[in-house]
């Protein structure tokens, strides 16, 4: 399951609301633009924390953090 979060802290991926496309928090850049889905309160995390859990919530991979899935 997904929940809302305002942080980065202790998670791996980080799934935006507002496009539903999940990044890695890893491997973000700054064309990602975690800050501003951070602050605009579009982000949720996942629960367990893996990408199989976003997929499963219908996010798309980004093109840009999550090379191939
Ligand atoms: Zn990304």
């Amino acid at each position: 399951m997904s929940k809302p979060t305002q942080t980065k802290r202790g998670q791996r991926y980080l799934g935006d609301e507002g496009n539903m496309i999940v990044h890695d928090l890893e491997r973000a850049r700054g064309s990602c633009e975690i800050d501003e889905i951070l602050d605009e309160s579009r982000g949720v995390r996942f629960d367990p924390d893996i990408l199989e859990q976003a997929s499963l919530e219908k996010f798309r991979p980004c093109n840009r953090c999550i090379s191939s899935y």
